[in-house]
């Protein structure tokens, strides 16, 4: 029988509320904890490390003696993992260029949470120190990138950067995706229905002479009941459901809750939380809608998963023998494959 590649692509970060929670809880101790999971069946995980909190941890090290225990820290983690066969690749919160750090802790301001809030120069610089500063955190190349809060559009005004950093693999699109929110806008309505292709100069448009390559997050389409459920499961949360990380999410526009409560949605498929529950059938989903040789690309983040999410995560691997475990390091051969 014909395996289906699968990639776990999660974004490992802090929060960006108020209270950004704790390297500890946000980062370290759900990733062992999935890591865990991921050893009995010999499964790798790919983490899009947000390098804008990396630089700010060494920038105050020098002052702050508990930041650079954190940098220490993650180091040691993404260079063990980067050993064992787990990838390490780019995810960019630009925010973090803005926020400050003093005895009362951080002060997040996402007054510029999109690249494209920053300037051609600025946008140069960011990508290129963080390019940089992540390639000490991994044994193997850092080529494959994911816009912070899906901002990628409009792609024309972060490609030189990207380019010229070799990063040439974006996995940020997810189909039927769309965002309304001014200040965190996106809108994947017309993507290619592709496992993968090339592009130049916008994501969602395939150009086969294109340097970057596209490999999609796989969607899922969910029934507002989901969500409805969802909400009295918060109200009676039960441990099972308590997500490790200690921080607060950024406030959503008002539309985002409305919209998935009202209409059906479609979103990236995701380990997060309960959303976990819906592996199975987002699974048959993507079987049944994609050619078989496209990427089962489920993404996530280390803050948001909870025991409910990894109980899931070894209930789908042990009922799904056909799975053929990739990292974007396996996807290499890809740059190449021009047609
Ligand atoms: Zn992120």
């Amino acid at each position: 029988m014909d395996k289906t590649d699968f990639l776990l692509s999660l974004d490992y970060e802090l929060f960006f509320g108020k209270n950004p929670g704790s390297v500890e809880h946000c980062m370290i101790k759900p990733t062992q904890e999935l890591v865990k999971v991921l050893d009995k069946f010999n499964a790798k995980v790919s983490l899009f490390v947000d390098v804008g909190f990396l630089v700010k941890l060494k920038e105050y090290a020098p002052r702050y003696p508990e930041l650079a225990t954190q940098y220490q820290q993650i180091q040691t983690q993404l260079l063990t993992l980067s050993q064992q066969g787990h990838d390490i690749q780019l995810h960019i919160h630009p925010h973090w260029f803005d926020s400050r750090y003093d005895q009362h802790g951080w002060k997040i301001d996402t007054t510029r949470y999109r690249l494209h809030d920053f300037s051609q120069q600025e946008i140069a610089m960011i990508v290129k120190s963080y390019k940089e500063e992540l390639q000490l955190f991994s044994h193997k190349e850092v080529f494959a990138f994911r816009a912070g809060g899906w901002c990628i559009q409009p792609f024309d005004k972060i490609k030189q950067a990207l380019q010229e950093n070799s990063i040439w693999l974006d996995s940020t699109v997810f189909n039927a995706g769309h965002s309304d929110d001014p200040s965190r806008y996106f809108n994947f309505q017309k993507m290619p229905h592709e496992a993968h292709w090339f592009f130049s100069g916008d994501p969602l448009q395939e150009d086969n002479k294109g340097f970057f390559t596209e490999l999609p997050i796989s969607s899922f389409k969910t029934s507002p009941l989901f969500f409805w459920k969802l909400a009295f499961r918060k109200k009676f949360a039960s441990q099972q459901f308590k997500p490790f990380g200690d921080g607060q999410a950024m406030i959503a526009h008002g539309n985002y809750y409305i919209e998935r409560l009202t209409k059906t949605t479609h979103g990236p498929v995701m380990i997060d939380g309960a959303k976990a529950g819906q592996l199975q059938s987002a699974f048959k989903q993507h079987l049944k809608a994609n050619n078989k040789h496209s990427v089962f690309n489920v993404m996530g983040h280390p803050k948001s998963l909870s025991l409910f999410s990894l109980k899931k995560l070894q209930q789908f691997l042990e009922n799904n023998k056909n799975l053929n475990f990739i990292t974007f390091q396996d996807l290499k051969e890809l740059k190449n494959n021009r047609i």
